[in-house]
């Protein structure tokens, strides 16, 4: 890949959709976390983390997950991992995010209220924009594993904060087994509100659980989407109906949905027509970032200049901001972009 185009990357704003607060805990943010609150770790020193963090297997990721979430103790410990995130968006110029974050996992683990947890995460968005000039929006999610009654309760939280920096319901965690219809109660509750949906599916499990997401969760945008490409009829109704892919390409291969980043089904996704964003999920555990998933596309598919405008205004387009904002965001968008050539 020449430099320019590799300058370019490093270099140009950046907007991200998909990204997960907890699953954006550096190593080095996990183990003041741990000392900090007297959680064991099972490895101890910085490269050990590293190195226990490096993706092997669904089961070793699922460990480091839990852990993560196990240091989270208390609602500075929040607002210090909002504010570690946004310093990394804001290294690799990233100027808009939405994050994912589940409340519900820290209010049954630790007993963290969920009007504790959102204002800590709104002091740091409020940080971030003071203090680094980029901005930020919530996702909050339900784990898919967890029983309906679970995902009503984040969806009465949502509901009694109409007033806040959330944008939208989530639905997360192991899609394979738990379909979208386990959890419809709950985004039944949003669906008259201001709340966005925006459920996981397709990727661990195939076009039935996009469709699930589709018909029953009345999924706006889809976290992955992927194997819609399996279904041809499923890849024309998200296209007629401008339904947004979060593609996180990094992820997609770890978790072995694809053998390889040139077997990635990305590039028909772009070729048909489809609106695709690019993204980095959960950065750290797949050793990666918004910039690295840039980089890797560029190289595996040959993506260029026109393509990351392309990916970064489709995420405009895409995001929950309101109208007046969202203008806003693409004028600051389009002006640091003319800046750079
Ligand atoms: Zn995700």
């Amino acid at each position: 890949m020449n430099r320019e185009l590799t300058h370019t990357i490093h270099k140009m704003p950046k907007i991200e959709l998909h990204v997960h607060l907890e699953g954006s805990v550096n190593p080095e943010t996990l183990l003041k976390l741990a000392e900090k609150n007297n959680i064991p770790l099972p490895v101890s020193t910085l490269a050990e983390i590293c190195e226990w963090y490096t993706f092997t297997d669904f089961d070793n990721f699922i460990d480091v997950y839990l852990k993560i979430s196990e240091c989270i103790q208390t609602a500075a410990d929040l607002e210090l991992i909002g504010r570690e995130f946004l310093k990394n968006q804001k290294k690799q110029n990233i100027i808009y995010t939405e994050f994912t974050f589940t409340p519900h996992t820290h209010y049954i683990q630790k007993g963290i209220s969920f009007s504790a947890q959102l204002a800590a995460l709104e002091r740091a968005r409020i940080w971030g924009l003071s203090e680094l000039g980029i901005d930020c929006r919530f996702i909050m999610d339900i784990n898919r594993t967890e029983p309906s009654e679970a995902g009503e309760i984040t969806a009465n939280w949502l509901l009694e904060n109409q007033d806040s920096s959330i944008v939208a319901l989530g639905l997360g965690g192991q899609e394979e087994g738990y379909p979208p219809e386990r959890h419809k109660a709950a985004f039944q509750k949003i669906i008259e509100s201001r709340y966005h949906s925006i459920p996981h599916a397709g990727e661990m499990a195939g076009p039935a659980s996009i469709r699930g997401a589709l018909e029953i969760l009345k999924a706006e945008r889809l976290g992955h989407g992927v194997r819609s490409w399996e279904d041809p009829e499923l890849i024309k109704y998200l296209i007629d109906n401008n339904i947004c892919l979060e593609v996180c390409p990094s992820s997609n291969i770890c978790l072995k949905v694809y053998p390889s980043l040139s077997e990635h089904v990305l590039p028909k996704l772009v070729a048909a027509g489809l609106k695709v964003t690019i993204n980095s999920d959960d950065p750290p555990m797949f050793s990666t970032s918004l910039t690295d998933e840039y980089l890797r596309i560029s190289q595996a598919f040959g993506f260029g200049k026109e393509d990351y405008l392309r990916f970064n205004l489709t995420a405009i387009e895409n995001c929950f901001l309101a109208p007046e904002e969202k203008s806003a965001l693409k004028i600051k968008y389009m002006n640091m972009w003319k800046k750079l050539n």
